[in-house]
This record gives structure tokens, sequence and C-alpha cells, in this order.
């Protein structure tokens, strides 16, 4: 089987207006590293992004940041944040594609647009066969109550199938993210080969 050793994290480039979001996004990055997963992460030198980057790097975990040219140079998350290796892109689109194809995994926290672009993707990747990374959402204080709701109802609608809600795994705390990792990894290695 193989394992889990490099996870990218999606998450908001702000901080949230509840305190649970950064202690969380922090906690997630020290679990990984606590594990030895490596982290790639967006790069961001604030909010969200950064808590889950100095979460990993407090446990001397091995951390990716990947930005792309115009915001490295406006953002400077390297000053910010002391990663272990920091990755700049041109576009955006190079480097998701990078972030995503150096993970074995994907885990979400509570963001914005930014972060719903990113799991959608992945999800879409999944849905086709053509990536085989588990997709766990960190559900802090049922931040995505609503979205697993609306899941719910495209597929009531007749827009989704049911077996497609099972492509994103939820968890309510970051305790469980590591062994939900492990756990859906074996399950989606079990499935048949599909044809993208
Ligand atoms: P959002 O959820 O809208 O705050 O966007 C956060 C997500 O989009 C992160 O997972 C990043 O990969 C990407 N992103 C958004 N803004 C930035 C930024 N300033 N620097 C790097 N990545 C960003």
């Amino acid at each position: 089987m193989s394992q889990i050793k490099t996870v990218v994290v999606f998450c908001g480039g702000s901080t949230g207006k509840k305190e649970i979001f950064m202690k969380e996004a922090f906690a997630v990055g020290k679990t990984l590293a606590e594990n030895n997963i490596r982290l790639i992460y967006g790069a961001g030198g604030q909010g969200m992004m950064r808590a889950v980057a100095e979460g990993a790097l407090s446990e001397d975990g091995y951390v990716i940041g990947t930005t792309i040219q115009s915001l490295f140079g406006i953002e400077r998350p390297d000053l910010a944040t002391k990663v272990s290796k920091m990755e700049i892109f041109q576009t955006m689109y190079e480097r998701k594609v990078s972030m995503t194809k150096q993970a074995d995994a994907a885990v979400v926290l509570p963001g914005g647009l930014g972060t719903m672009d990113e799991l959608f993707e992945l999800v879409v990747l999944r849905q086709l066969g053509i990536s085989k990374q588990p997709i766990i959402v960190l559900n802090t204080d049922g931040y995505y109550n609503t979205l697993r709701q609306w899941l719910f109802e495209m597929t009531g609608m007749g827009f989704a199938k049911p077996h497609q809600l099972k492509l994103i795994h939820f968890v309510d705390t970051v305790e469980e993210i590591v062994p939900a990792l492990r756990f859906q990894k074996k399950l989606i290695e079990q499935e048949p080969q599909k044809d993208a």
C-alpha cells in the first residue's frame, strides 16, 4: 500500500472571524509534521495559509510554499514564513497543477472562493478517475455544514450522483485527519481502474 508522504492543504488567505479557524489551521500543520507528512500550501503570507505552515514548521516539518511570480514580488511570503522550499510559477494554473501533482492527498480547511476553486478542481479530477488522491475537508465549527447540505440538494435535484458525494470526506476534528487520509487512500486503491 502506498503511503501518505505529501499533503497539499488548501485554505483561506484570510484568518476568518473566529479564533478557532486559525487555531485549527496551526494544529493541522503540526499534526502533519508529527506524522512525517510534507506540507504543500499556497504560500500566503498571512491568514490560514500562514498558520498551517507555521504549525508544520513548529514541529520541524518539511514545508513547500508555491506561489506565482507576481504575488511573490508583492507579498514576499518567504519573509513571513521560513519554508523549506519555495516554488514560484508564472501562472496560477501551473502552480495548481504542480501542487496537486506532488501530493498524495489533499486537505481542505475553511476558506473562501480560492479554496472552493481548488476543492472542486480536485473533486472533478477524482470523479473522472484522473486523480486518486483522498480529499479530506475539515469542518471546523460546522463551517462546511451548508456545503454538505448543498451537495445533498444537488443530488436530490439530479445534478450529482449519490456515489459522487463520497469523493469528499468530511471530518469534524483535526485528530481525525491523518487516520482518514490513510483509510481513504486504502479505499481508493481498492477501487476498480477507470478510463479517464
Ligand atoms: P481564499 O480561499 O479565497 O482565501 O483563497 C485561498 C486559496 O487560493 C489558497 O489555498 C491559495 O492556494 C490560493 N490563493 C489565494 N490568494 C492567494 C495568495 N495571495 N497567495 C497565494 N495563494 C493564494
